[in-house]
């Protein structure tokens, strides 16, 4: 029996997260993989929330998971379905299956003595096998299954029916899903065969393992979507990482925006054992993303980051922080990481005065103020008289350069670095004094001299 989507031979995948925690990254790339294969064979995608175990489904749950799809740009064709809100028709397929035997009700005495009803499917006992786009031929003798309970009454459905019918009633032709769900295919394809339904085909992919090649868990550190969202990693890297996650472009290349993987996905392609989580790969998968950014769009992101007393500094503007786009580039991976830079104190210092004591001033500790003060005077001379629109790296180390060698270059390029950095580790002084421009340069040039 085929249904009409079928006959048009239209793919329609689903994508069935349990609410019953935030959706993690093994989800996500399970809808991420539904999405790419419905989209490159001009089909749909549907969004099914299985909240069958009342009990564990939460709202906060289920909002992670629309939140998640959402910031990762992954669309479900606009209809989605709980099944909480399906029972009627689960309930019509049990009676159904209750009137033609392929179903029974059991009178069986509970575990509280009490004796109660549940509905069972009546097992054919026969051989199953079908064919896993991944995995190829798969087979199941289920006769070991016996007559296992499909709902603990009419009205209440378990799992496996409601999963059968309602991949059935929504023409689902494709089920791509973890492989924790390869033991429950052979349960499933029963209950299809037993309601009629047309057999959809299966594509199971493999796990996500941690590095140490265990089952990837919250002990390896975030597996929660959002929360890699809340580190500052960006949407197109994170959607690029998880199709790298068990499947590679034949080319090899790393770097895929999504309308790159819908036009190279492919299932078959997918390999079968586990696929490991590397934290480094998407760390510099992300970064790619930052470079690649317009500057508008990353000093926006960027802000969200910065810690307040960052942005309450007097220097701070969205144009500096564009400013500083190259040199944050150096040191970020993800636009959490500025937190971080921030918590070692090594930005505050582009955005205002920095407080330092003389003594860090003194090359290796050394020196006198005296000829520290000198030296910084004299490089306050060499760079007033640079004009300020030629006030770049280069055309600075030009002239200082010669200077530094004379005097020795940690006696004068450590002295600058600090009065503008005010610390003893930070980008070399010429990229600063570029930074700060002219003006600002000479003014930090004179704070130090004066401290000494
Ligand atoms: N609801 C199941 C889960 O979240 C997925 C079932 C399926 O894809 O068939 O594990």
């Amino acid at each position: 029996m085929e249904n009409i989507a079928q006959k048009q031979q239209k793919v329609i995948t689903r994508f069935a997260p349990s609410p019953t925690g935030f959706l993690h990254i093994g989800g996500a790339r399970t809808g991420l993989f539904n999405y790419l294969f419905a989209k490159q064979n001009g089909g749909i995608m549907i969004l099914r929330i299985e909240d069958t175990d009342r009990e564990r489904s939460k709202k906060e749950y289920e909002n992670s998971i629309f939140e998640g799809l959402s910031w990762l740009g992954i669309k479900y064709d606009e209809f989605y379905y709980r099944q909480s809100e399906r029972t009627a028709l689960y309930q019509r397929h049990i009676e159904k299956m209750i009137e033609k035997g392929t179903a029974y009700i059991s009178k069986e005495d509970g575990r509280d003595g009490k004796r109660s009803e549940v509905i069972r499917f009546k097992n054919p006992k026969t051989k199953i096998s079908f064919e896993d786009i991944i995995r190829g031929k798969i087979e199941f003798d289920v006769s070991e299954l016996g007559d296992f309970v499909i709902a603990k009454d009419i009205e209440s459905p378990l799992y496996h029916l409601a999963v059968v019918v309602d991949d059935f009633e929504m023409g689902v032709t494709h089920i791509i899903r973890g492989e924790d769900g390869i033991s429950n295919t052979p349960r499933q394809i029963l209950i299809q065969e037993a309601i009629g339904a047309p057999r959809p085909r299966y594509a199971h992919i493999p796990l996500i393992l941690a590095p140490d090649r265990s089952k990837l868990s919250k002990r390896h550190g975030a597996v929660s979507l959002l929360e890699f969202r809340d580190k500052g990693f960006v949407a197109p890297a994170i959607v690029n990482f998880l199709a790298l996650l068990g499947w590679h472009p034949k080319d090899e290349s790393e770097i895929l925006s999504m309308s790159d993987l819908i036009a190279q996905f492919s299932l078959p392609d997918v390999q079968k054992g586990g696929a490991v989580f590397n934290m480094d790969k998407l760390r510099w998968i992300n970064r790619e993303y930052l470079e690649r950014m317009s500057e508008v769009v990353f000093s926006e992101h960027a802000e969200r980051f910065m810690p307040e007393d960052i942005k309450n500094a007097e220097g701070y503007s969205l144009k500096t922080l564009n400013k500083l786009r190259p040199l944050l580039l150096e040191r970020i991976s993800t636009f959490g990481d500025i937190r971080e830079l921030a918590e070692r104190g090594e930005l505050l210092y582009f955005f205002s005065q920095p407080l330092y004591e003389k003594e860090t001033l003194f090359w290796k500790g050394e020196g006198n103020p005296d000829s520290v003060r000198e030296i910084l005077r004299a490089l306050s001379g060499m760079l007033d008289k640079i004009p300020p629109e030629e006030f770049g790296e280069e055309y600075i180390k030009q002239k200082i350069f010669p200077f530094a060698e004379e005097k020795g270059k940690g006696s004068v390029l450590w002295p600058m670095r600090v009065a503008l950095s005010g610390l003893p580790k930070s980008p070399d002084p010429f990229t600063l004094a570029a930074f700060f421009g002219k003006d600002e340069t000479l003014r930090r040039l004179a704070v130090a001299e004066k401290k000494l």
